[in-house]
């Protein structure tokens, strides 16, 4: 069987590191891997919209963001498909079908459309199109037969949901049409869901808690220096505490051994800098400006390409729009595999058409 990657992103803002260590990263591994046969990479504007449908201007002006960040941390257009999900009608089509299969309470019973309901204030007046994503993602997840998923934790349950179709639509249909994709998410416990820069729990674009791929330098500082820590660390002297300090949290996803020869030879391990935080006698600021380093040897090299690829918007036009044809001739073929199993291809369907002729 084919090995075959989806995976993409929702254009409400621009990328963050969030979605660096929860998947980006992991992607560009993916694809220099040479292990896959296909690799899609969905700009998920159509999903967008089912929570922003009244700023469509937001998601009209982040898709040539998202397209930047993908070309800024390595994704080849060589190497990978990158295509915009409104592109490929297909995919609505596909969901039309799959809604049938799949009940409202089990939509209900989804922990990530739960907690998005919550954030969104929509606990009143949930949009039809929103309660429904988990569908329209497994269309997009089916239509290129992707066996492998690279997701931060928050995507599970849409895995699972999408999973749970497929099987639900090759028994009712007696077709083995769809293929049951496989979660990938990080093996650092941090980078599954890495938290905002407040501390809060996920760093989302949504909540403005974010680094951006595209900040510069300068931005990058200001935020490291103003981030949440202990706030029961006062002086210097004063114990500090790990738990829920987003600086060590951030360092656990993006410090490595070497950082410390290269950035803070005083210590020699994590675990030793932890110890003396928690021991009192080290103060915040130190921690943050080494924070700081390492981040920005990380981000630099993506910086930079993303302000080269800034020079060349046409040709990011003409990969968008080929990627987009392309994704469409997949997904027109999985629709007919998908019509054919359900029987209701019927100008192309034998039987139907000598059943009609008696
Ligand atoms: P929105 O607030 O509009 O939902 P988002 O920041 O959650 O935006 P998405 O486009 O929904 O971003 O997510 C894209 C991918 O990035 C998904 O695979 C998701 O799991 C992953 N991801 C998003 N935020 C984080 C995070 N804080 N840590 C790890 N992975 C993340
Ligand atoms: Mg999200």
């Amino acid at each position: 069987m084919e090995k075959i990657i989806l995976t993409g992103d929702r254009p409400t803002g621009r990328l963050h590191i969030g979605h660096y260590v929860g998947s980006l990263k992991r992607r560009v591994e993916l694809q220099n891997s040479g292990e896959f046969d296909k690799i899609y990479i969905m700009i998920a504007d159509a999903q967008a919209l089912t929570d922003n449908f009244d700023n469509p201007e937001k998601v009209r002006q982040n898709i040539m963001q998202v397209a930047l960040d993908y070309l800024a941390v390595g994704l080849d257009p060589e190497k990978v498909t990158i295509f915009i999900q409104s592109q490929v009608p297909e995919l609505t089509e596909l969901s039309f079908y799959y809604m049938n299969l799949v009940t409202v309470s089990r939509l209900q019973r989804n922990p990530t459309v739960k907690n998005e309901i919550v954030m969104r204030n929509f606990e009143t007046s949930i949009p039809v199109g929103f309660f429904t994503y988990p569908i329209s993602q497994a269309s997009d997840i089916t239509a290129f037969k992707a066996t492998t998923v690279p997701v931060g934790e928050d995507q599970l349950p849409m895995i699972e949901q999408a999973r749970e179709i497929v099987r639900k639509f090759n028994q009712t249909y007696q077709k083995d049409v769809l293929v049951e994709p496989e979660a990938v998410i990080p093996s650092n416990e941090i980078c599954k869901r890495l938290p905002g820069t407040d501390g809060s729990a996920k760093m989302s674009k949504s909540l403005g808690n974010c680094i951006y791929l595209a900040d510069t330098a300068e931005e990058l500082r200001t935020k490291v220096m103003s981030m949440y820590t202990d706030p029961n660390h006062i002086k210097v002297t004063d114990p500090g505490s790990l738990e829920g300090n987003a600086v060590f949290t951030y360092l656990d996803a993006f410090c490595r051994p070497e950082h410390f020869a290269q950035f803070w030879p005083e210590y020699e391990s994590l675990d030793a800098l932890k110890e003396h935080y928690q021991r009192g006698g080290l103060g915040d600021v130190k921690v943050k400006k080494f924070l700081y380093a390492i981040m920005d040897s990380e981000l630099a090299p993506i910086r930079e390409r993303r302000l080269a690829w800034e020079k060349r918007i046409p040709e990011i036009i003409e990969i968008l729009r080929k990627g987009s044809a392309e994704a469409e001739r997949v997904a027109a073929q999985t629709l007919s595999e998908v019509k054919q199993a359900m029987k209701i291809d019927y100008f192309n369907d034998e039987e139907w058409l000598r059943e009609q002729m008696q």
